[in-house]
């Protein structure tokens, strides 16, 4: 089941909940204030959206796309 991003309207929380793909559009319910809370992309969507050097590594913050080879932890050895 993939894993969707979601944030509270009310309170402004985020969480991420485990969805079957057919409810991935539907609101889910903030686990805090129990109000609505809508989907969000996730911050590799939006990275790769706003950034034309690639998305930055989440361990190192370096620019993938900028190294030759990729930076360690998003090439598999
Ligand atoms: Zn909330």
């Amino acid at each position: 089941m993939p894993l969707y991003q979601y944030r509270c309207k009310t309170c402004k929380h985020e969480f991420d909940q485990f969805r079957p793909m057919s409810q991935s559009a539907q609101d889910s319910a903030c686990p805090g204030c129990k109000q609505q809370a809508v989907r969000v992309l996730s911050v590799f969507s939006t990275l790769s959206l706003n950034s034309f050097s690639g998305p930055a590594c989440e361990a190192t913050g370096a620019s993938c796309a900028a190294e030759s080879r990729g930076c360690a932890c998003c090439v598999q050895q």
